[in-house]
């Protein structure tokens, strides 16, 4: 019997995004519930014929979803918050989208469920919200339904489902209780499910607990045995407990001791825990090896698979291991093969899902001694050796000048207090400035004539002068309206990150390469395949035309190295935080441009730096170190009179508030107005020395905020911070707002600034 490939998952979202097309037509009316559900079942299908075809033996069930899969499993149990329940019995589906994005309609006005990243991916799932008085009751039968379907279509499919423990884990209560005392309220329904998939006759099930990778307490390893213990000693299908983004590290022992059927194991970021996972698993037990990336899009070295699938081979035998990829393919885009126009070399390179699924039959067929399998073999080498000699990706100007960098290149001239003397001479800014966060409205207008610019039908002359057009009336308007420190609007830029990597070396861009975020929306990543390196500046032609049409200071507005790299696909063949520097050196050089031109301040953004924090606690420092290391590379090399901003959003500082304030940027504004301020705490208590410009205009709104509120926070603010350390700015860009907001919201900003100004 020869090995079993399998996967743990696939993207749901469609290799031309589909099911985005079908989400948002149905949303707006424009088709109903049954012709949706049809576009789905369609996906679902396509998928398992496509992993089929690919060369996997089993692929999953359930691991589709119409929003996200920690929805369906709060939604499957029941745990249903009040607010939804009327909608959620009168209409199952509406009440279910209800809970993803919120309901507005005939009066009812029903918030969304909160929505967080899962694990370290740029995946978004919806937070089941809980309280100490939960009943679960199986709600529907999504996954017994998906096996169902699979199995008339000739397919035994493998059910997913979350895990009764990460489910609790990624739970929130709003009354404070812990979630993992519901428990043994949750384990009935479980039981129940998993006798009902072995009636059907699934032979196994598929148990997601990716908090097997994180730091546990006592209480949840106590849960992990309780659970486990529990759903064994019932009716149910074999089981397979999946764990990955990690190695299991300190919770190999407990994982491997849970009486299942089969362990999964990451593979690829835990790399050395094979030899410990072998240890460890009892006899008889399936090792599900995940060997291929299931986060990146770069072929896999499978020799060195090959290696680690054999030697596990050699310890549990052919018929318990199964080669996988290392999670759920959900992160990666669908199918290379639609990408006709990337560059030849580069396309050689990359897996998308279809590919990976290849990858494992490959590998499963070398495994198995296949002659045919050699030949594959052989191309993959290839590949990966014409990769690492790459003149194209290897640069030595690059490298020689990362080998240069010294302590000093990440050191401002003179400490915060002598820059701030500087500053203040040079700018003689008043009392609480005001400012913005870079982006201006981005209206139709604007993604029109971009797109228009795009596919050639506006001339790039006529773009630039619509652009500085536009860039112009921004200038006017924030003088108008009284703000002290300018920005030109940011008109020119599709995405923070997506501008910079088409202006940068080492980048490339796919044409499909979508994965999803949340629900409908996906993500374009570029992908980091080389050397980086600044061809020519980026943005100082905008800041300084911007700064020719006024008095006022003009900020130049950059996306920060590890922004850059956190919302991108990055090269494996080297460590990050090197990948991160060479973007720095790119952004040092942008950042001494602008200030030869004249910018006397830049703000360098870094919304995502906390996000790259690792799953263990462990692993911070080394991680936070190089993040902050490489935002001072781009940020060192001015004067002293030229102020550094950064800008930090989607963040809690309380773990991180040494990092922030080693990045030591002249001024850092940051997201508080929903919080209420509340995220200043971790700047007061740490006594933070630079400026800080708390958000006090909550941008993710259409609300206009008015003076008074505005004068309330700020007030909120300067009870724990002197005023001379204070800015006032909203919470992040403006670029999904309106104009009629915008002017709004910033006069009453103004306003409230010079209220605060008399006040001192
Ligand atoms: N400068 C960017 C903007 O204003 C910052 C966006 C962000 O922090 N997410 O759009
Ligand atoms: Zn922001």
């Amino acid at each position: 019997m020869s090995t079993t490939t399998t996967t743990l998952g696939f993207p749901r979202i469609g290799a031309k995004r589909e099911l985005k097309r079908a989400l948002e037509a149905h949303w707006r009316g424009e088709i109903d519930a049954a012709s949706l559900q049809a576009t789905a079942r369609d996906l679902r299908r396509r998928h398992w014929t496509l992993q089929r075809d690919a060369g996997a033996d089993v692929a999953p069930c359930n691991d589709f979803s119409l929003y996200d899969h920690v929805l369906d499993t709060a939604f499957l149990f029941d745990a249903i918050p009040q607010r939804y329940r009327q909608l959620a019995d009168a209409d199952p589906l509406a009440g279910y989208f209800a809970m993803a994005r919120g309901h507005q309609r005939d009066g009812l006005d029903l918030r969304a469920l909160e929505m967080t990243k899962w694990f370290d991916t740029n995946y978004h799932y919806l937070v089941p919200e809980l309280d100490a008085g939960q009943q679960f009751r199986l709600r529907g039968d999504k996954p017994l339904a998906e096996y169902l379907e699979a199995k008339a279509l000739d397919f035994d499919a493998r059910p997913v489902l979350l895990g009764p423990v990460s489910f609790l884990r990624l739970a929130k209560t709003t009354d404070g209780s812990d979630a993992l005392a519901l428990l043994d309220r949750l384990l009935p329904v479980y039981t129940e499910l998993l006798g009902r998939l072995a009636d059907a006759g699934a032979a196994w099930v598929q148990l997601d607990e990716p908090v097997l990778v994180q730091d546990l307490d006592d209480a949840t390893r106590a849960a992990f045995q309780h659970a486990y213990a529990t759903l064994a000693a019932r009716k149910r299908p074999k089981l397979l407990l999946a764990t990955y983004f990690g190695a299991l590290g300190d919770n190999l022992p407990l994982a491997a001791s849970l009486p299942v059927d089969g362990l999964h194991v990451d593979l690829v970021r835990g790399l050395d825990q094979l030899d410990a996972v072998l240890n460890a698993l009892p006899d008889g037990r399936v090792l599900s090896a995940g060997l291929i990336d299931g986060r990146n899009i770069w072929r896999s070295n499978l020799d060195n698979a090959l290696v680690l699938a054999r030697h596990a081979r050699d310890r549990v035998g052919n018929d318990k291991l199964w080669l996988a990829p290392s999670c759920s393919l959900l992160h990666v885009p669908v199918d290379l093969d639609h990408e006709k126009s990337l560059d030849a070399e580069l396309h050689s390179w990359l897996s998308f899902a279809k590919q990976k699924v290849g990858e494992l039959r490959l590998l499963a067929d070398a495994l198995a001694g296949k002659p045919d399998a050699e030949a594959g073999l052989a191309d993959a080498r290839a590949r990966i050796v014409l990769r690492k000699q790459s003149a194209r990706v290897h640069r030595a100007e690059v490298a020689a000048r990362l080998d240069a960098l010294t302590a000093s290149d990440a050191q401002r001239i003179s400490a915060f207090p002598a820059r701030r003397d500087a500053q203040q001479a040079r700018f003689k800014l008043p009392l609480f400035p005001t400012t913005t966060i870079g982006s201006f409205p981005q209206t139709l207008d604007v993604r029109e004539a971009r797109a228009a610019n795009k596919s050639g039908k506006l001339s790039d002359t006529d773009y630039e002068a619509f652009l500085e057009a536009e860039t112009a009336k921004c200038v006017r308007f924030q003088e108008e309206i009284g703000i002290d420190v300018l920005v030109h609007g940011e008109f020119e830029r599709n995405d923070m990150v997506e501008y910079f990597g088409e202006l940068l070396d080492g980048f490339a861009f796919t044409k499909n390469g979508w994965v999803q975020s949340y629900g409908s929306r996906c993500v374009k990543p570029p992908v980091i395949w080389g050397d980086v390196s600044r061809p020519a500046p980026m943005t100082v032609r905008w800041s300084q035309y911007a700064q020719s049409l006024t008095k006022l200071p003009m900020k130049g507005m950059l996306t920060g190295p590890v922004t850059i790299l956190q919302w991108s696909f990055v090269r494996d063949d080297q460590e990050r935080s090197r990948t991160c520097r060479q973007i720095a050196l790119a952004l040092r050089d942008e950042v001494r441009d602008l200030e030869a031109a004249g910018i006397g301040i830049v703000q360098i953004d870094e919304p995502a730096l906390r996000e790259g924090l690792p799953l263990r606690r462990a692993d911070w420092k080394h991680y936070l170190d190089w993040a902050v290391e490489s935002f001072r590379i781009s940020a060192s090399a001015v004067r002293d009179d030229t102020q550094i901003h950064t800008h930090m959003c989607y963040s809690e500082f309380n773990d991180i508030i040494e990092a922030v304030a080693a990045m030591d940027a002249d001024v850092i504004s940051i997201e508080t107005s929903r919080s209420r301020m509340e995220l200043l705490d971790a700047f007061v208590q740490f006594r933070y020395p630079n400026e800080i410009g708390p958000g006090v205009y909550d941008i993710h709104s259409p609300r206009v905020p008015n003076k008074r509120e505005m004068v309330e926070l700020l007030e909120k603010a300067t009870a724990v911070l002197a005023p001379q350390q204070l800015w006032v700015n909203p919470d992040c860009g403006l670029k999904t707002r309106g104009w009629p907001e915008t002017r709004a919201a910033l006069t009453a900003l103004v306003e409230a600034a010079r209220e605060m100004r008399a006040k001192v």
